[in-house]
């Protein structure tokens, strides 16, 4: 808790370098910034505080890409998908093959049991067993190996343990930004800045406004020596038995989704996404040190009770725990259009979509800052409410979102105009022709209502 200041001395900034666009944050919609602006003829800077790409896919070890599909459409395509080749052909990713996930096939008890335990499912139905669906389960460290290399094919200037302090901005617009590094504070000038830290730390630096939320914060962890065919067999072919200790575990756990653990593409590797912890706040020192402390006490009881008691747990053991706490919601921006839960849920379709996620479609406007020019936000910090954000911030509609950042910047630089000014239309065009999915054609179950906006 902070009781008193001191005043800091001002002091003289070297300016380490000078792109045409500045990314700053290198999860996954800061690496699909990059590279797409990137290929389309700009100078890139990337800055990472940590020592790796990937950030949450990566550090946090989420290991399933979802939300990217309609039915059978595969509505997030792109840079993600190229990294979901990549990874796939180093046997680092797995996905449903497309005869599994067709309607009839899809929804099958031999499909459930298949896949249920790899999460590739699509959880927003109601019915069971839900429907097998196009995601991906991935191996974190294959995440940061295609990260290098589409940065690097791409050309895009590499500054990790660079640690975001401040924004740079002159009569409301952004020049560039401060990192914090073991070289002392560094100053990284670009025309267009885009903000993929996740937390907004640029926007909010930079002045513009936004919505302090939270929601649950997570300690992912790993565990090896799994006989996770066992441990099928006994969910699936003792299940009264298999509830009684499922539901043991969870209370253990103190909050989690109902498949507390999935499989992963290394052999007898599982993640588990949980615990659930709520009332902790992923901005505050207090808030990230008492997740890690609680995470980790909560899951050793776990391991001990899953290793007596689970078939196929007995010889399990702690491969890590992510270096990077799982925070899912912080700072949210209102920027020139904050989307609601109502929009996505009900597929609402805007005529300024540049992108989309699951049956959804993002407008451009909610990765416009109003107080800021030069400046364009992408990730799960866009502006959305908090309910909205709940519903639309899963990995690849935030590498969607970064790859139409990149294109609205060059774009914009392009026609010399600013971020605010760019035209959709040309956004729309280029997602396209690089293969990604606008969203300008809103698919069949899309809520147009063009009149109202
Ligand atoms: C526990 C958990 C489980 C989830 N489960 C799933 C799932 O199963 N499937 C799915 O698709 N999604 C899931 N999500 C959501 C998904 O992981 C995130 O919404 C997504 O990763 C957001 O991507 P992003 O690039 O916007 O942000 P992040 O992944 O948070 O990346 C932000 C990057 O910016 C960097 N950064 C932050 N601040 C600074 C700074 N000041 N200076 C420099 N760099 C900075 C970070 O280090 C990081 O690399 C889950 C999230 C959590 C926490």
């Amino acid at each position: 808790m902070v009781t008193s200041t001191i005043a800091e001395a001002a002091r003289e900034v070297p300016i380490a370098d000078r792109s045409d666009v500045v990314v700053v944050g290198g999860g996954p919609a800061g690496i699909s910034a990059a590279v797409s602006a990137a290929r389309n003829g700009a100078s890139v800077t990337l800055l990472e505080r940590y020592a790796y790409l990937g950030g949450l896919a990566s550090g946090g070890m989420v290991l399933v890409l979802d939300d990217m599909h309609n039915d059978t459409e595969i509505t997030v395509q792109g840079i993600c998908m190229e990294m979901i080749e990549r990874m796939r052909s180093w046997g680092l990713c797995v996905t449903p093959p497309d005869a599994e996930r067709m309607p009839g096939v899809r929804e099958t008890d031999a499909m459930w049991r298949k896949w249920s335990r790899w999460g590739l499912f699509d959880f927003h139905t109601q019915s069971m067993p839900h429907p097998v669906c196009f995601s991906a389960a991935f191996d974190p460290d294959g995440y940061k190996r295609a990260s290098y290399v589409m940065t690097g094919e791409a050309g895009v200037k590499l500054r990790l343990h660079s640690w975001f302090s401040s924004a740079i901005v002159e009569d409301g617009r952004i020049k560039g930004v401060i990192c914090e590094t073991k070289e002392g504070r560094q100053a990284i000038l670009g025309d267009v800045v885009i903000d993929t830290t996740g937390d907004l730390d640029v926007a909010a630096g930079a002045g513009a406004k936004f919505q302090e939320s939270s929601f649950i914060l997570t300690t992912v962890s790993r565990w090896g020596g799994i006989d996770t065919d066992r441990a099928e067999a006994f969910q699936f072919e003792q299940p009264e038995t298999f509830a009684k200790l499922d539901h043991e575990a969870k209370r253990i756990i103190g909050g989690c989704w109902n498949y507390w653990w999935l499989k992963t593409p290394l052999p007898g590797i599982i993640w588990l996404n949980c615990p659930h912890m709520p009332k902790l706040s992923g901005l505050h020192v207090d808030g990230l040190t008492a997740a890690e402390l609680e995470g980790r006490r909560r899951m050793e009881e776990l391991m001990k009770f899953s290793r007596e008691n689970f078939p196929g747990f007995e010889n399990a053991y702690v491969v890590d725990f992510a270096p990077q706490t799982g925070v899912r919601q912080t700072r949210m921006l209102e920027g020139e259009y904050v989307v609601t839960k109502e929009d996505v849920m009900s597929r609402r379709h805007f005529s300024d979509t540049v992108c989309r996620g699951r049956d959804y479609y993002t407008p451009y406007r909610a990765m416009l800052p109003v107080q800021v020019d030069q400046l364009l936000v992408a990730g799960r910090h866009y502006s959305a409410t908090p309910q909205a954000q709940k519903a639309s911030r899963e990995i690849p509609p935030c590498m969607a979102m970064g790859e139409a950042a990149g294109v609205a910047a060059t774009v914009a630089l392009n026609s010399g105009v600013t971020v605010r000014e760019a035209d959709v239309a040309k956004i729309q065009a280029q997602m396209r022709a690089q293969g990604a999915d606008p969203g300008d054609v809103p698919s069949k179950n899309a809520a147009v209502l063009e009149a109202a906006e």
